[in-house]
């Protein structure tokens, strides 16, 4: 399986329980590099422009409004299947739903305060770190 970029996010809950470390432990031991990381506090106009893709859904004032409700950490991870094996790590949408031992399984308490966000494809892997990162913000290990 070919090395892939994907983007991940440490949601304001989880930033605010503080278990950025677990979460990046988890990625490391994985087989996932962090290749660029960047810590923020999103307005809700930037929140609504990063999730643009479901503003049509009932959920989306809610999810701007987390997003931008405390810091978040936005990282750039790379490694072979990396969208992917993120997924996998990350658990389902809704923690009621996630696999035991993942992060949203052990961290998330809500299907809006899940702990994480993963890109979803390779396609909107890149858009979103560009969303965050300038290329030269990334180290690849490659
Ligand atoms: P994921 O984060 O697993 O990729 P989605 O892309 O479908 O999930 O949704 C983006 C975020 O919107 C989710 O992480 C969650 O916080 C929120 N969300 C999704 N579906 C719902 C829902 N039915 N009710 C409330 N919030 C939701
Ligand atoms: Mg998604």
């Amino acid at each position: 399986m070919a090395v892939q970029r994907t983007l991940s996010i440490i949601k304001p809950d989880a930033v605010g329980k503080n278990v950025i470390g677990d979460i990046i432990r988890r990625f490391e031991e994985n087989g996932l590099s962090v290749i660029g990381t960047r810590m923020t506090h999103l307005s809700a106009e930037q929140a609504g422009r990063f999730y643009a893709v479901h503003k049509e859904r009932p959920f989306y004032q809610d999810l701007c409004d987390f997003m931008s409700s405390g810091p978040i950490l936005a990282m750039a991870l790379e490694g072979k299947n990396a969208v992917a094996l993120n997924r996998q790590l990350m658990g389902a949408t809704n923690p009621k739903e996630a696999e035991a031992g993942t992060i949203r399984a052990d961290h998330a308490d809500s299907i809006d305060a899940n702990a994480v966000h993963g890109s979803d494809s390779q396609e909107n892997a890149a858009i979103e770190i560009s969303f965050f990162f300038a290329d030269l913000d990334l180290h690849s290990r490659g």
